[in-house]
């Protein structure tokens, strides 16, 4: 089945139960349908075919949802884009992506912005408003006041009401045919769009569902953003499948987030894990409150085992760790719901879980041969969920999809049960003194220290070893920590070679969007 078919299904199974809810207003799989039909016909107006692509540059508000079913209804291909990028990152996107229409919250459509698109394949804007589709101004996360629709855009809501109650044309969609395109996290040279089709969205969704038992009784916090892979099959395609609820909430914020789960009793969601360091962390948040998320997954960046026993601790809820990547469009490798991941005693490490939704996953040596347990390598994948590669980009399909099998630049080893642990990203290996360190065996053991809110470690140059080791560290409310005190506490626990030399403690951490600590940011800034 399409997304379409899959959406299709539950219009007419679940036409009146509830589909989105966004700060007050609910919206059933019937309404959502009619919106997005009435949306695809505006595009198909303007003559939007197969194989068109719309950007879509919007935060976690329903408008996203609209209109990636409409891009679909019309036959064509979302752009998925990030809502944090600057004018002139988004301008290079367009340039790859090629879209005719962009659809933009208003207060991200900037001037800089519009000049961009002046020489791009763009030929029609359509903004729309943070404030439409909700009742409750919650300005904690929403903008204060409504915008006036900017120069040379049409106002979405209007164009939809305009076209309240007409059918698109009727459209041939295939499972492998492209449905969205998502770009890397990469932010040196040519943007890369992985390419996720139909079918690996429609796998993904299915992924989710079966994992975490999801059906329509359950309800999804989309705490993620919904222009990244997780937000699009974690949240929007398995919330479609099991013809569940999904609670949107603009971005996140820690106390709203927490007041949303306790009001739509939140059972299920996925998210990076500074979502829940952020909960845990937060005094205004009361175990109550997570009452009913008993269903949680966390992917996208590293988790330390001392986190997913403080978060349990304090809410009773066990964070299952699940791995995957853009270009695998959903998780590939998970914890099971109800087991507790394992932690390597030699260098307690998490384990990233088990092989998920019929896809297989190989640990291999530079030469591509699988290596036998417990022995390093690359993790390779292949399923139902990888893209077949990235937009009009051979070269860099070649070079990441090689006889099937997904490189996926993480290093990492199975042990004896076959559960898969990862090391680290490949690029991020620090040599110092000849001796390879991996940052993420350094974090863990910053992060079980009570003060450490989050840590990051990179290698730094240094004249005598070549490359050293350094630890940037934040702290949590209330707490201290010397320097000092952290490298001797390190020194304990970590051989002579891999214990930091230096620490810097920060206010905070520079993140992705998606969690990631921006770890070459934190290089440049000590090299
Ligand atoms: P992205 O394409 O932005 O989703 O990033 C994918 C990358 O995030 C992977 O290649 C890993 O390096 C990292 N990643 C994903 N899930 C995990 C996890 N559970 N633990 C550690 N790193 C992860």
């Amino acid at each position: 089945m399409t997304m379409l078919d899959e959406f299709r299904a539950a219009a007419v199974a679940a036409a009146d139960r509830p589909f989105l809810r966004y700060f007050g207003t609910v919206l059933s799989y019937g309404e959502v349908d009619r919106l997005s039909d009435a949306l695809a016909v505006a595009l198909q107006d303007n003559g939007f075919g197969h194989g068109d692509r719309v950007a879509l540059y919007l935060q976690n508000v329903p408008q996203y949802v609209i209109a990636l079913l409409a891009a679909w209804k019309a036959g064509g291909i979302a752009v998925a884009i990030n809502p944090m990028l600057t004018a002139g990152e988004v301008a290079k996107l367009l340039a790859d992506a090629t879209p005719t229409v962009l659809i933009a919250l208003d207060e991200l459509y900037s001037e800089r912005l519009a000049e961009a698109l002046a020489g791009s394949s763009v030929t029609r804007v359509l903004s729309t408003s943070a404030l439409d589709w909700q009742t409750e101004q919650d300005t904690r996360v929403l903008p204060g006041h409504r915008l006036p629709v900017p120069d040379g855009t049409e106002d979405l809501r209007a164009l939809i009401e305009r076209h309240n109650g007409d059918c698109p044309d009727p459209v041939t969609v295939g499972d492998d045919d492209v449905a969205v395109l998502t770009y890397t996290s990469g932010t040196t040279g040519k943007p890369k769009g992985a390419t996720n089709t139909h079918r690996n969205i429609a796998t993904g969704g299915h992924t989710y569902r079966e994992w975490f038992r999801l059906s329509d009784a359950d309800v999804v916090l989309g705490v993620a953003p919904l222009f990244h892979v997780t937000g699009l099959t974690g949240h929007i395609a398995c919330t479609v499948a099991a013809q569940a609820s999904l609670v949107l909430s603009y971005r996140f914020h820690t106390e709203v987030t927490a007041e949303l789960i306790r009001r739509h009793r939140v059972t299920f969601t996925v998210g990076a894990i500074t979502v829940f360091i952020a909960l845990g962390d937060s005094a205004a948040v009361e175990p109550e409150d997570l009452a009913s998320l008993t269903k949680i997954a966390s992917g996208g960046a590293p988790i330390a085992a001392a986190t997913t026993e403080r978060f349990e601790q304090r809410f009773g809820s066990y964070i299952h760790n699940v791995y995957g990547m853009t270009e695998t469009t959903a998780p590939v490798l998970g914890v099971p719901l109800g087991s507790r991941a394992p932690v390597d005693p030699r260098t307690q490490a998490l384990s990233v879980g088990v092989p998920m939704g019929g896809t297989r996953v190989a640990v291999l040596d530079d030469d591509g041969n699988p290596v036998p347990p417990g022995q390093l390598g690359e993790i390779a994948v292949r399923g139902p969920q990888i893209v077949p590669g990235y937009w009009r980009n051979e070269q860099a399909t070649n070079d990441a999809i090689r006889d099937g099998w997904l490189r996926t630049g993480d290093v990492g080893y199975v042990d004896e049960d076959g559960w898969f642990y990862l090391v680290d990203r490949k690029k991020d290996v620090i040599v110092a003194s000849g001796y390879k360190v991996w940052p993420r065996e350094v974090e863990d053991v910053l992060y079980t220290h009570e003060a450490v809110l989050e840590a990051a470690v990179v290698g730094v140059p240094d004249p005598y070893r070549g490359e050293t080791v350094k630890a940037f560290v934040s702290l949590r409310d209330g707490c201290a920590a010397t320097p000092e005190e952290l490298i001797d506490y390190c020194r304990e626990r970590l051989a002579a070679y891999k214990y930091p030399r230096q620490v810097e403690i920060v206010d905070a951490l520079p993140k992705t969007v998606t969690g990631k600590i921006l770890r070459r940011e934190l290089r440049e800034r000590s090299g």
